[in-house]
């Protein structure tokens, strides 16, 4: 039965990956969700189309020239979606008094604002931007809990490892009786290559993911194993454990999304067919179950299950990440910025595949590490770590990126 009032949602990067999932999955229960606001960066074609469908109270365009641009669109074609401009648009509908909701789909360290401005307002936050914990784990948690936020992960691991954790007194994800966490990951698209083809390999090469199909960014933090780095600091954040808790397991058909291990023997695992519309469900639906048009997995035509531990010498970026989380304070905030300027160097065509790791490493050598306590501490870890890090990679011949250098 649908409840007697719709939730109102706000969709942040809905042009994205996952925005486009989380509207497909909204659109098959319009007795449960309205769509209040729609964010991107600058597509403006594609917001216009998904304003002109779900016809949401508020978009917002970051770039102030698309914007306009999208404002003239939609007036011509007698919309009534207001249009905002700006991070503080992004704010302005993250936090908005009526919205119950906001899926946080932005990618890298730009949704970091938005989505804490959700959690400082109390929302139900649907949290698929993991760089938010990874860069602000402790102020965002702190802020999750102040305010009384809930937060429901939609990275599909830890979707999966919420659904097979014991439940605390409050209804909440505990963790009584459980000895560790299995991280699984599907080892990308290099996982079988050698380590001088990994060195060749192209933009297009990394990003065909064998089993997802994601954003460019995330895609490359497959291929390079940083994704799995950022996830066992998401995996802590989120579930109050250590590092040393949680075991990265390569499992390369996707099936079994994470488990969780019991002090009695016991394992829980959640499948699936790998789809993000199902944890996108979960999330929109919890406690109750949602139908999201995802194929049923079948078992008899999976067959298999296979599992090895990564390599971290054909995947250094998983051993630097695990570095960065020990060394605590802003390291892994300017490890993930120095990602993200290098993954954008390598999409770019500016560096080599293997040069990912090389710039993050030198870089994480450089930058101070204090501890991270307000928002403008770690916005200042990573404008140094990117600064840096496009220096370095200035120093190795290449042109510079202003664009994803800002
Ligand atoms: P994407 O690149 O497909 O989409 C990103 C969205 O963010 C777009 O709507 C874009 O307009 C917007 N955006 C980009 N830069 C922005 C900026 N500077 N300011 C404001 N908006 C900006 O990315 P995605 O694959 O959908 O990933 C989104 C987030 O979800 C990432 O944090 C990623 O790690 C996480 N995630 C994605 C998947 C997946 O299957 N795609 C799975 C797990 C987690
Ligand atoms: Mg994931």
């Amino acid at each position: 039965m649908a409840p007697a009032t719709k939730q109102q949602v706000t969709v942040l990067g809905s042009t994205g990956s996952i925005g486009v999932n989380t509207l497909d999955v909204i659109a098959r229960h319009p007795d449960r969700f309205t769509v209040y606001a729609l964010t991107a960066q600058r597509s403006v074609a594609a917001l216009r189309d998904q304003c002109l469908v779900h016809a949401p109270r508020y978009a917002v365009m970051t770039e102030e020239a698309a914007a306009e641009e999208l404002q003239r669109e939609l007036a011509s074609a007698g919309s009534a979606t207001t249009v905002l401009a700006g991070s503080a648009g992004l704010d302005q509908v993250a936090a908005d008094p009526a919205v119950d909701a906001v899926m946080a789909a932005i990618v890298g360290a730009a949704g970091l604002p938005a989505t804490l401005a959700a959690a400082n307002a109390g929302k139900r936050v649907l949290l698929a931007n993991k760089e938010a914990l990874v860069m602000a784990g402790a102020l965002f948690m702190s802020a999750v809990r102040d305010a009384g936020a809930l937060l429901l992960p939609i990275d599909s691991e830890h979707n999966a490892i919420f659904q097979c954790l014991p439940v605390d007194d409050g209804a909440r994800p505990g963790l009584a009786g459980v000895d560790r966490i299995l991280l699984t990951a599907s080892g990308g698209p290099f996982r079988t290559w050698d380590a001088a083809r990994i060195a060749a390999a192209t933009p297009d090469q990394a990003c065909a993911h064998p089993n997802w199909s994601m954003g460019r960014k995330i895609s490359v933090d497959s291929a390079t194993l940083m994704n799995k780095g950022l996830e066992l600091a998401e995996a802590c954040w989120l579930f109050g454990v250590g590092p040393g808790q949680v075991t990265i397991v390569v499992h390369p058909q996707s099936v079994i999304h994470s488990l969780v291990q019991y002090l009695d023997g016991s394992v829980l695992a959640q499948l699936g067919n790998p789809d993000m519309r199902t944890p996108i469900a979960y999330g929109l639906g919890w406690p109750e179950r949602l139908a999201a048009g995802v194929t049923p997995l079948d078992l008899f035509e999976t067959a298999r299950l296979d599992f090895e531990a990564p390599d971290e010498g054909r995947f250094p970026c998983l051993r630097i990440a695990r570095e960065a989380i020990a060394a605590g304070g802003t390291t892994m905030a300017a490890c993930n910025a120095a990602n993200e300027i290098a993954v954008a160097g390598f999409l770019d065509g500016a560096i080599g595949f293997m040069e990912i790791p090389a710039v993050i490493e030198e870089t994480l050598a450089r930058v101070s590490r204090v501890e991270p306590e307000s928002l403008a501490v770690v916005e200042a870890a990573d404008s140094e770590a990117r600064q840096v890090a496009g220096e370095l990679m200035r120093a190795r011949g290449r042109a510079p990126l202003a664009q994803s250098e800002r």
